[in-house]
């Protein structure tokens, strides 16, 4: 009896984990990738599994959220996560690695695999839906080929979107409630917003150091090619000064409750999750450098202290609106022989991405076996990252990074909240087990 096949397109991280974890299951899968002979803007490598970018993997901490979602990726025997054990190099409380070994590690292992073949062709289009054809985990990550981003395109009858805006999130907690606000704008009463409000010098100084500040350079297919609708808080500086207050720091209509009088300027702050424990930067979008964006946005009043979720940036993606397009399985809704996998999902980043072919890869095989496709427990990582891209808001949908925002609030001890020094640990040790239990279904 021939061994159930799988087609995986795209040879990232994404599609080699999936490859690995189907292939490991006994199906005969074969993995597609256009490299050598095109390349896309920022490959450039023969190799599979290329970082296209920084050679981090974030924290290694397995009471944060990222180093949470690695040690569970590590319980389901990753080959990414393999890959980084041996080839990190030293980067303190971070997990960083060697580009070019950790790539050659996991194009030798996908090659000398019993169960892989790998064919070195770009594929254009996704099969038809009467076409007699494998299984397939589409993993072609955020710069997908045109032509097969737009079969994609075709199928989902949803616009992809190609840009990626993704503003700071910070921590309630770490905000100054003396000096921020609540109102939603024109409307009467405490409104579901934050308010940091600027008068005039305080908002010409924070022009001058968001003009001063360091900027991530662009890659030349990035330039000029912003929406209108998402530009960079320092594009629309250099616009002009008062380009934000017309903007995302229009003051018009929210009055601070302590003067009567709108502001010179605003930042406003929107709910992040349910539970009211983390806020976005209404229109912060930007690629200030890290460091960067930590000192200039220190001065905006009630921020002083604040620390974030996560910080900001922006650059070219191909990703699908997930709540409208997705089973939790990672199958298509409109066509269950497909299956997409890493950044196409809507996830951002390295290891949210290789998360999202692991999860594919399980449930592949599964499909292929007739047997029924698993959902990771709730209250993990991999979990909170399913139920954002499946249980959204379409119209708020946005590609996220993992983060302790898209976890369920933890139960309250004797009516007292956890202090947060404690909710890493206790988030990842729940994690852990039910991981554990887990692995056994897949
Ligand atoms: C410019 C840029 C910088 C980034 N920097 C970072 C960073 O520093 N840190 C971070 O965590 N994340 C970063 N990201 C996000 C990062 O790309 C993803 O997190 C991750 O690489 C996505 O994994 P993936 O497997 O989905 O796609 P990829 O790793 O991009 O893999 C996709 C593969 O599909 C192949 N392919 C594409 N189209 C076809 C086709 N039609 N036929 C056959 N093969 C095809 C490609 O050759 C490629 O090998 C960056 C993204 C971009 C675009």
């Amino acid at each position: 009896m021939t061994n159930p096949a799988i087609s995986i397109i795209g040879g990232g991280l994404a599609g080699c984990e999936a490859a690995w974890q189907a292939a490991n299951r006994g199906c005969q899968v074969t993995l597609y990738d256009m490299k050598p002979h095109s390349f896309s803007p920022a490959h450039s490598s023969a190799d599979l599994a290329e970082l296209v970018c920084s050679n981090s993997f974030r924290s290694d901490d397995p009471t944060s959220a990222v180093g949470l979602l690695k040690e569970e990726m590590r319980l389901l025997d990753s080959l990414i996560m393999a890959a980084a054990a041996v080839t990190k190099v030293p980067a303190g409380k971070a997990l960083a690695v060697d580009r070019s070994l950790f790539a050659r590690f996991i194009t030798e292992k996908i090659h000398s695999h019993a169960n892989i073949s790998i064919c070195r062709d770009e594929i254009r289009t996704l099969p038809a839906e009467d076409d007699t054809h494998p299984l397939t985990i589409m993993a072609t990550g955020p710069l997908t080929a045109d032509s097969l981003a737009a079969s994609l395109q075709e199928i989902t009858g949803e616009h992809l979107a190609f840009y990626d805006a993704i503003a700071p999130i910070v921590v309630t907690d770490s905000l100054n409630m003396g000096i921020i606000y609540q109102a939603s704008r024109y409307e009467e009463g405490p409104g579901d917003y934050l308010n940091c409000p600027m008068d005039e010098d305080q908002y010409k100084s924070f022009i001058a150091a968001v003009t001063a500040a360091d900027k991530v350079p662009l890659k030349s297919f990035e330039k000029h090619k912003y929406f209108e609708g998402c530009l960079p808080i320092e594009v629309m500086v250099e616009r002009g000064e008062d380009t934000l207050r017309f903007g995302p720091m229009k003051p018009v209509g929210l009055p601070d409750p302590r003067t009567g009088r709108d502001p010179y300027a605003v930042i406003q702050l929107r709910k992040e999750n349910v539970q009211a424990s983390h806020y976005n930067m209404v229109g912060f979008q930007t690629k200030l450098t890290y460091p960067s964006q930590k000192k200039v946005f220190a001065m905006i009043p009630g921020m002083e202290n604040v620390e974030f979720e996560r910080l900001g940036s922006i650059h070219r993606n191909t990703f699908v609106c997930g709540p409208k397009v997705l089973e939790p399985s990672l199958q298509l809704k409109k066509r269950n022989d497909i299956l997409l996998a890493g950044q196409l999902t809507g996830v951002e980043g390295y290891v949210e991405s290789t998360a999202m072919g692991l999860l594919a890869g399980i449930n592949a095989a599964l499909l292929v076996n007739d047997k029924k496709t698993v959902v990771p427990p709730h209250d993990t990582a991999l979990y909170a990252l399913i139920r954002h891209l499946t249980q959204t808001e379409p119209k708020r949908f946005q590609p996220s990074n993992i983060n302790f925002g898209l976890f369920d609030p933890l139960p309250r001890k004797n009516g007292k909240k956890i202090p947060k020094r404690f909710r890493g640990q206790i988030r990842s040790e729940k994690a852990l087990q039910l991981i554990k239990e887990w692995r056994e279904a897949t």
